[in-house]
């Protein structure tokens, strides 16, 4: 039983890890577009057109992939708080990571500053974060 437990709060502090750990795991914008395709099919993908399972990057646009059997295109991040957004998602990435930390909440200032934004837009940043929680905590109590 302990020991299980021990794995356990393992596992949730590797969930997370360190902001290195992070930022090191996703060291690109593509690495971090395939991350926000498995968190958005957590089933995995399946192309509309054709059911085919795979999908790969499109050359010179971001945050575009394509089926690899009928070349359908898959916007990224559409219907996430990423969406239309200029930051790149290595810098939303760590933006999210210093929000979910954060027991105090974090302010556009502190957030322009470690994520290497402006503080204008840390402060969009922010703001879509704000909304996307509360989102999902409407979802949970609706739901769950
Ligand atoms: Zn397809």
């Amino acid at each position: 039983m302990g020991s299980m437990r021990r794995r356990q709060v393992r596992a949730e502090n590797g969930e997370m890890g360190s902001l290195h750990e992070m930022l090191a795991r996703y060291p690109d914008e593509r690495s971090c577009e395939r991350r926000v395709i498995e968190a958005g099919w957590p089933g995995g993908w399946a192309c509309p057109e054709c059911g085919n399972a795979r999908c790969s990057p499109v050359a010179g646009r971001n945050r575009t992939w394509q089926c690899t059997r009928c070349s359908r295109h898959l916007s990224v991040t559409a219907g996430t708080c990423m969406q239309h957004s200029k930051v790149g998602l290595r810098r939303w990435f760590h933006a999210i990571w210093l929000v979910a930390r954060s027991k105090r909440g974090v302010s556009a200032m502190e957030l322009a500053a470690q994520v290497g934004v402006s503080e204008v837009t840390a402060g969009l940043v922010l703001e879509r974060l704000r909304g996307a929680m509360a989102r999902s905590e409407c979802l949970r109590r609706a739901l769950g």
